[in-house]
């Protein structure tokens, strides 16, 4: 990317992660060696890009159960079985 100025090529400065509170997701600084010029480039990442990090975090090696004994739902290790109500998957 070249500045609009001066049409010398920007130099990346880094990329920032955008705070919740903000209308974007993520931030690029960019500077012109040349002239003194900061861009910002703002990125905003469609929607389900979020269920995608949601599903990543959610850890695959666990199945979900709700617990008659503790009636509460829990989370529990794949081919283990609850210890309290000793129900499987
Ligand atoms: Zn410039
Ligand atoms: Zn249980």
């Amino acid at each position: 990317m070249r500045c609009w100025h001066c049409n010398h090529e920007l130099i990346w400065g880094g990329d920032h992660d955008g705070e919740k509170e903000d209308e974007y997701d993520m931030v690029s600084n960019l500077s012109c060696p040349n002239c003194d010029t900061d861009v910002y480039v703002y990125h905003t990442f469609p929607s389900d890009d979020d269920t995608n990090i949601q599903q990543d975090l959610f850890s695959p090696d666990m199945w979900e159960h709700y617990c008659p004994v503790e009636e509460t739902d829990m989370e529990i290790g794949k081919g283990e079985e609850c210890n309290w109500c000793g129900e499987t998957e």
